[in-house]
């Protein structure tokens, strides 16, 4: 048995017919960690935007919602009257 040093284990036969030492599980983890942190980036990043719009969508909602009150105290008094 050989051990890389991902604790993977595979057979001495393989290697002789594969005709390499080097461990084969290992380049898959090694892309797929590499691949899985890039996402991880990426999902960070596309929660910081997410963040910044909400924000950005919330204070223009609160403008907004700002003015209706203004709208709805004009409306009150219009219905009040009649
Ligand atoms: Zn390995």
């Amino acid at each position: 048995m050989i051990t890389c040093a991902r604790q993977h284990t595979w057979t001495a036969g393989f290697v002789a017919r594969e005709g390499h030492r080097w461990c084969r599980i290992c380049p898959e983890m090694i892309k797929r960690e590499r691949k899985q942190k890039i996402e991880e980036e990426q999902a960070k990043e596309r929660a910081r935007i997410a963040e910044a719009q909400r924000k950005m969508f919330a204070q223009a909602e609160a403008e907004m919602i700002g003015e209706e009150v203004k709208e709805t105290e004009t409306t009150t008094v219009r219905d009040a009257e009649t």
